[in-house]
């Protein structure tokens, strides 16, 4: 037999503190109510408040989500060699999180394990497996959609979903290094890809607002890596190939990107061998929720108790 289910308002009151408040730090009582520490910055254990938001915010968008979308959830690693081909070294290098193990005879490994127990370092006998941590939802999807062949006339639509990871430690409540992204990946022509686009720009923007987040929309670039990487962000912006969902997480703030509407061009074509029926390298386009982020504007935004927000958030999220 389970417990009866808390409210929303009992599980805001519950919560344990997470970590000693500072006085300066805007996010403390959001951080205290919903975050537990795990020994890392960046990486947290959520409430089931916290949960339970997201969920809701999941369900909101499988409503929004084009009946046609192919529904596929990845784990947190994907293959190394497909995200080596995808290009991601080229541009973010610095970001990506390589999953090392020991391997090698039975002496080896448990000579590399006690140098541990010794007190000395054991990381150095590891070496790279064949994974890597996904750093976005949609990487592992080109190469399993290039599998099947050419493209149908009217292309694909995907629904994808990871917990992602990036290699930027940071105390801010909007910076973890294990967050959560769901995408919808369209996959065809420049046109489709384009219209899909334009179409989800202006439905995030109901959407948000439905959800009481004030927003602005604007051209982006990614945070390329190095010197070359600044003139890779240039030319993203001027051919506006990336734009974001900025939500400030209070007045004056600067604001924080919780979604990305980015048209790849033919790069994933190419990189996969992805073409359509006429044999052209097909283009493709995502839009990334950061599912995290959006349920740390709601909470910040609209405080700690789900059932005091606006009627149109509890609405849309069926509170
Ligand atoms: P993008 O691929 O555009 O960089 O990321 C897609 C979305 O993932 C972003 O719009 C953002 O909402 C989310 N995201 C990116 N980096 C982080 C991060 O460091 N922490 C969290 N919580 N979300 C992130
Ligand atoms: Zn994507």
């Amino acid at each position: 037999m389970s417990a009866e289910p808390k409210s929303a308002a009992a599980l805001a009151q519950t919560a344990a503190p997470s970590e000693a408040s500072r006085a300066d730090d805007p996010e403390a009582p959001v951080r205290r109510a919903l975050f537990q520490l795990l020994g890392v910055d960046g990486v947290y254990a959520r409430s089931a408040l916290y949960q339970d938001v997201l969920h809701r915010l999941d369900e909101l968008l499988t409503r929004e989500c084009d009946p046609r979308a192919e529904v596929l959830r990845f784990p947190p690693v994907m293959s190394r060699a497909q995200l080596e081909r995808s290009g991601y070294l080229k541009s973010f290098p610095n970001l990506l999180g390589c999953v090392c193990a020991l391997h090698g005879s039975e002496a080896q490994i448990r000579a590399a394990a006690d140098a541990h127990e010794s007190g000395g370092d054991w990381t150095g006998s590891l070496a790279a497996s064949d994974l890597v941590l996904s750093p976005a939802a949609c990487y592992p999807l080109y190469p399993l959609a290039a599998a099947r062949g050419p493209l149908p006339e009217d292309g694909w639509i995907f629904d994808v979903a990871a917990d992602c990871f990036r290699h930027e430690p940071s105390r801010s409540l909007d910076r973890l290094q294990s967050f959560r992204m769901r995408e919808f990946v369209r996959i065809g022509s420049p046109e489709a890809i384009q219209t899909f686009r334009d179409q989800w720009m202006a439905r995030a923007r109901a959407l948000a607002q439905e959800l009481g987040l004030p927003c602005q929309i604007d051209v982006a670039s990614d945070p390329f890596f190095g010197r070359v990487g600044q003139v890779m962000a240039v030319s993203q912006r001027q051919q506006s190939l990336k734009f974001e969902l900025l939500v400030p997480y209070r007045g004056g703030a600067t604001p924080t990107a919780c979604m990305s509407f980015n048209y790849h061009r033919d790069h994933f074509g190419l990189a996969w061998d992805l073409r359509d029926t006429r044999g052209e390298a097909a283009h493709t386009g995502c839009v990334a929720f950061g599912m995290d982020r959006i349920v740390v504007a709601l909470f910040c935004i609209h405080g700690l108790d789900p059932l005091r927000w606006p009627t149109s958030t509890k609405l849309a999220l069926g509170l």
